[in-house]
């Protein structure tokens, strides 16, 4: 039996509970190394084999889960914040069905979440945006046409760009010619709950310049959008006024 288990974002105390009891029984864990806080394998058990994919190919990984499922036991696959983003599990999960092995998911805190809470922000303000774009600059890995930055950008919602932090000339290019004008607030989020995560506020126009100043190439998280601003209308869901199913409300 395979797990894959999000990590959370980095803080070894935001992971799951079931990931957390399913990390500790595992006789073989392959994690992420590049990305998982190594804190998170402190309390393995003993004699558990540890693995770091961050230097393995697909076919190395799945010929340690194989051996591992030959001889009984459970692997952990460890993958950063939640693994339904840009974790590379489903190309795993193919190759475990052809093997026959059998193998489940548990989510995690992604990195996003990590990032709004770092910023003390909420994403779906009223009035401001109702939608969250989880996207990515197209670099060495492509992005299909439809999705060209500068398309999400035209929505002008919140966006979160992952995987972005090497080319910031191009996401303001991209971004401002979607339509964000070069005041909008943006922020850079650096190593999101880790002990140093860092927070930079700016503008589409000041990304590149920031995080140049700053030092920061990876691990960094893109938030764009006026949920980062300070105007918003509160919401109906607590306004005295309105009435919902579990409230009933002083008007109408
Ligand atoms: N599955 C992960 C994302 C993996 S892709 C998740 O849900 O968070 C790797 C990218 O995620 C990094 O390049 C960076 O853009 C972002 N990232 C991962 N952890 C981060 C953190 N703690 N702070 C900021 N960005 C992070």
């Amino acid at each position: 039996m395979v797990h894959f288990i999000g990590a959370g974002p980095g803080a070894p105390d935001l992971i799951t509970l079931r990931g957390a009891r399913l990390l500790a029984e595992a006789d073989v864990i392959i994690y992420a190394g590049s990305l998982v806080n190594p804190a998170l394998l402190e309390g393995r058990k003993e004699g558990c084999a540890v693995y770091d994919s961050a230097s393995m190919t697909l076919e190395e990984v799945l010929s340690v889960m194989e051996k591992a499922e030959q001889e009984g036991k459970t692997t952990v696959r460890l993958h950063t914040g939640d693994p339904s983003l840009y974790g590379a599990i489903r190309e795993q999960m193919d190759e475990l069905d052809k093997m026959g092995v059998s193998y489940d998911v548990t989510p995690g805190v992604s990195s996003f979440s990590g990032a709004a809470a770092a910023l003390n922000a909420e994403y779906t303000l009223p009035d401001v945006s109702q939608s969250v774009i989880i996207t990515r600059m197209a670099g060495r890995t492509p992005v299909p046409e439809g999705e060209a930055l500068a398309k999400m950008a035209s929505h002008g919602c919140t966006m979160v760009l992952f995987l972005s932090t090497g080319l910031l000339e191009d996401v303001e290019k991209e971004l401002m010619k979607g339509g964000y004008s070069p005041d909008t607030p943006a922020a850079i989020v650096y190593k999101a709950t880790w002990p140093d995560q860092k927070v930079y506020r700016c503008t589409v126009s000041t990304l590149a310049q920031t995080a140049k100043a700053n030092h920061v190439t990876k691990t960094a998280l893109i938030t764009v959008g006026g949920f980062l601003g300070t105007e918003y209308e509160r919401s109906k869901l607590y306004d005295p006024t309105f009435t919902h199913g579990c409230r009933k409300g002083t008007e109408g």
